[in-house]
């Protein structure tokens, strides 16, 4: 892992999942997620290690598994305090209500593995603490409660708000919880104008303006396409199987809650602009256009 410096007091562990560190004076340290594994917590605690830091907060932007799977062994080595917004603060507290919130019931082994559900890690609500250097900003969308984080060397941390164009490609269908949401936060940070900013999967940029159009046009995309198959198929399964041939989306169970995630998000989306009706017909969901 590469300790990147950003700032004064800002670090970045470059990883397929970036790893924040913000020195809170000359030893303390507060790290912005944990990883997607206890391996990435035996890294992290290295470098801490190495450096002769402390760790004594952690701040997780949302509790995807990918970004909390290190929670548990640093909490258990440092007794740090870990915060996220008051929401994701529960699915740290409990990873399997983000499976149950994928599937609906009780969750499939399929939706339990380590890479849907992390160990669970004592979370606190980031409301109920401030902490020096450190401001927390509303990037919600891609799930419920996510945040970022900016420092005081003008470095925000924006967790998964956006991800790298080059994952967009290979992957076309990216786990959108609010894609309504998604898009505001999308607009908000295209307005912003910070030092660097710091995606979980992807490159650090100045400019982030090329990647925010390019996720924002990956999503509209899917929509419009929704759409256009909305003027032949109505029932979701068959909807559902156009975009999964369209988007080559591999046939496997996690891939189908994963991206009828984001599929049933834009439908909200569009209910909510009054432009589809649904109803329930043959045992399937039916989707008209208004
Ligand atoms: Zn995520």
């Amino acid at each position: 892992m590469e300790l990147k410096k950003l700032g004064e007091k800002t670090y970045v562990l470059l990883n397929p999942v970036n790893v924040g560190i913000y020195l809170l004076n000359d030893f303390e340290v507060c790290v912005i997620d944990s990883g997607s594994s206890k391996d990435y917590g035996k890294e992290i605690s290295k470098v801490i290690e190495e450096n002769n830091w402390h760790l004594k907060y952690i701040i997780n932007t949302h509790s995807h598994a990918d970004h909390i799977s290190g929670n548990a062994y640093l909490q258990n080595k440092y007794h740090c305090r870990i915060f996220a917004s008051k929401v994701e603060s529960y699915f740290i507290n409990a990873p399997i209500l983000e499976s149950a919130l994928m599937y609906g019931a009780k969750p499939i082994d399929n939706l339990c593995n380590s890479f849907l559900m992390a160990k669970p890690s004592c979370c606190e609500d980031i409301n109920n603490i401030s902490i020096e250097g450190l401001e927390i900003v509303d990037l919600s969308g891609h799930s419920f409660g996510l945040i970022g984080v900016l420092t005081s060397d003008n470095v925000l941390f924006v967790g998964d708000a956006y991800t790298s164009p080059k994952i967009l490609e290979k992957y076309q269908i990216q786990y959108t919880y609010d894609v309504a949401n998604f898009i505001k936060t999308l607009d908000f940070l295209e307005q912003t104008n910070y030092k660097f900013y710091v995606p979980s999967h992807g490159d650090i940029e100045s400019d982030i303006t090329h990647t925010i159009k390019a996720n924002k046009d990956n999503i509209l995309n899917i929509e419009a396409k929704i759409e256009q198959l909305l003027l032949k198929y109505h029932s979701y399964n068959e909807m559902l199987n156009e975009l999964f041939k369209y988007y080559h989306i591999r046939e496997t169970v996690e891939q189908y809650y994963i991206v009828g995630t984001t599929i049933k998000s834009i439908i909200t989306k569009l209910v909510e602009e009054d432009k589809i009706s649904l109803s329930v017909k043959d045992a399937t969901l039916w989707i008209e256009k208004k």
